[in-house]
């Protein structure tokens, strides 16, 4: 029989996950199947304990249910405690697992970088998952957020510093939406993210992705710093998933070839 994957939004047309998770099936020659769960919120816990019966192995997690995954699940890992959200499930034999793999992600897509200063631009449900990654990599971490107050919850919750510019630092992570909307261009967000007067740092991160690149990648690149974008995390924390899941070794070039072609 076919065993079965999928990842739960509302929506998740837009999902590239499943061309990701299908290829890495088809390269390993596994009978698995990844498919697109639209479930809005009210049917979220009531699908989420379907699934573990109906043949599906796990499930990733995307906008909005990262917190109500963490509530449906029976067991949670320690990173998903930590930062209060989970991006995946494991299903195996009625239990529910959740871990959140957007921060293991980051941090393999960031490689042996590993920097002593950090500074996170966002305050959502993404700059959570990476303010705790770069605590765990030894990094002092600033976070500057267009709404303050935010940024001050976040910064006390994971005893960061909450500041009211963006830092010079090693590194720069972009964790919010700004870049997402094709119509914002280069200048447009530089102003929305007060980069103005900064000078890009060594490395850069955008966890957003867009076809053509993002503005804060140019950015970074226009100041020749090190670029990593948002589907190099896409691929790593779907490959985290998948190898929890299958138990088999990720085939990341395979992954990072069907994110690039699967707009
Ligand atoms: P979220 O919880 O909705 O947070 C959005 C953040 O963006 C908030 O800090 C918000 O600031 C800020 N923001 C929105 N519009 C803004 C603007 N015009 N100017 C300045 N700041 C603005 O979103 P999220 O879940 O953290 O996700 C953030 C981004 O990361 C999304 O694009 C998502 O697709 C991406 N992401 C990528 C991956 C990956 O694997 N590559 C994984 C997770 C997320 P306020 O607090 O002021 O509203």
């Amino acid at each position: 029989m076919t065993t079965l994957a999928g990842v739960l939004g509302w929506p998740v047309a837009h999902s590239r996950s499943p061309a990701i998770h299908n290829a890495a099936y088809e390269a390993l020659g596994l009978d698995w199947r990844y498919l697109r769960l639209p479930v809005p919120p009210r049917r979220f816990d009531e699908t989420v304990r379907a699934l573990g019966r109906s043949g599906y192995r796990g499930a990733n997690v995307t906008v909005p249910h990262k917190l109500a995954a963490l509530s449906a699940a029976l067991d949670v890992s320690p990173a998903a405690r930590e930062i209060g959200a989970a991006n995946s499930l494991e299903l195996a034999d009625g239990a529910v697992v959740a871990d959140n793999t957007d921060a293991g992600g980051f941090l393999d897509a960031l490689g042996d970088t590993r920097p002593q200063v950090a500074t996170v631009l966002g305050s959502g449900g993404s700059a959570r998952a990476i303010v705790w990654a770069l605590r765990q990599a030894g990094a002092e971490v600033s976070v500057w957020n267009r709404t303050p107050e935010r940024a001050r919850e976040l910064a006390e919750r994971f005893g960061v510093e909450a500041v009211e510019r963006p830092r010079a630092s090693d590194l720069l992570v972009n964790c919010t939406t700004v870049g997402l909307d094709p119509a914002v261009g280069l200048e447009e967000a530089v102003a929305a993210l007060s980069l103005e007067g900064l000078d890009p740092p060594a490395a850069v991160f955008d966890l957003v992705y867009r076809d053509g690149g993002t503005p804060v990648c140019a950015w970074a690149q226009r100041g020749g710093a090190r670029v990593i974008d948002g589907l190099e995390m896409l691929v790593r924390q779907g490959a985290r998933s998948f190898e929890a899941w299958t138990g088999r070794p990720a085939p990341l070039e395979v992954m990072r070839a069907a994110v690039r072609v699967s707009a």
